[in-house]
């Protein structure tokens, strides 16, 4: 019978060694069993996968089962069995394959060697760009990719039919036609669904900047991509102006691209923010002229300058407080159902 974790009662020395020993009398009982790669593969998950593998379960009934004045015993006890179970199963090898038992070792052959890793592209412009705002007092905050309806749009203001659905492209889970419309589940096409989980555990003054990957249902192109990298700050606080905004981003737009570099706001439109502005910093090619030499700069399209984020003051959130008393005499019932 294939073997199984017993519950402890008796946590006694002998008891302990004597679970330890079946223990390790199975596991070496199913290695001779094994006969082809796929037997290895799933000997290895039984005893070793770290979610619900044996190790995984004799931690768990053993060893959090423990009565305290047992806890240490049987601690160093289960760290000896885990080391001889994990000898065991890296042992293992298919019947018949004994390339790995017993063969002479030819100190001849070049050595393995691991190759030197690098930090990606994309993850490193990432940390640079949270260190900037950590150096200001900023924490990092993060959230799931597979989002809520609710979290994605409804919080943030997003009503149902809301034209800015349409523009996200959004990728939904399929099956979820069943629930209400808050609780289906989709890839977050933008990182603010963490504002909202970030503001519903903490008090202002909140000062975060979230990293992470979004989807888009956009077919991928040079310029495109199903998905991608956003960064976003949101600073809540008594007294915040459209002026520390400004301050930060061009300290941040300094910090990351050079003490050089000028920054432009201009002027635009996002469904949660008011005012909007989108934020250039001069071309890094061009250095704002426009020009390279006699030809025309094309990355800035000669205009000197290179868009690189959209900003804002966030809407008043309904759920933290309404700015307006006259809302709740209007009779809008969009307003108004959202206390019901
Ligand atoms: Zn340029």
């Amino acid at each position: 019978m294939a073997y199984t974790v017993p519950k402890l009662i008796d946590y006694s020395a002998a008891a302990l060694e004597k679970a330890a020993g079946e223990c390790v009398a199975a596991c070496a009982a199913e290695a001779g069993e094994v006969r082809t790669d796929a037997d290895l593969k799933s000997y290895r998950d039984r005893w070793m996968a770290r979610k619900n593998g044996i190790l995984t379960q004799i931690n768990d009934i053993w060893l959090k089962g423990a009565p305290k004045e047992a806890k240490r015993e049987a601690g160093i006890r289960v760290n000896e069995l885990k080391a001889r179970i994990t000898e065991l199963v890296e042992k293992a090898h298919v019947a018949g394959d004994d390339s790995q038992a017993g063969a002479s070792v030819d100190i001849s052959l070049p050595g393995i060697r691991r190759p030197i890793g690098a930090e990606h592209p994309v993850m490193k412009t990432m940390h640079e760009i949270v260190g900037v705002f950590q150096k200001l007092g900023y924490s990092v905050a993060e959230g799931p990719v597979v989002e809520t309806d609710y979290y994605n749009f409804e919080a943030l203001n997003f009503p149902l039919n809301h034209p800015a659905r349409d523009t996200q492209d959004t990728l939904f889970i399929a099956g979820q036609q069943s629930k209400p419309q808050r609780e289906r589940l989709l890839l977050r096409t933008h990182t603010s669904p963490v504002q909202i989980r970030t503001m519903e555990k903490m008090r202002p003054p909140v000062r975060i900047v979230i990293p992470g990957t979004v989807h888009r249902n956009d077919p991928p192109d040079a310029s495109h991509s199903p998905m991608f990298h956003q960064i976003e700050g949101l600073a809540v606080d008594t007294n915040i102006t459209f002026g520390d905004l400004k301050g930060t981003l061009d300290h941040a737009m300094k910090a990351l691209f050079g003490s050089s570099v000028k920054t432009h706001f201009r002027p635009s439109f996002f469904p949660f923010t008011e005012p909007s502005a989108e934020l250039y910093v001069t071309c890094f090619i061009c250095g704002g002229s426009g020009k390279r030499g006699a030809d025309p700069c094309r990355p800035c399209k000669q205009t000197g300058f290179i868009e690189v984020l959209g900003c804002g003051m966030v809407d008043p959130m309904l759920k933290y407080g309404v700015d307006d008393l006259q809302y709740f005499f209007q009779g809008d019932v969009r307003f108004l159902e959202q206390f019901g």
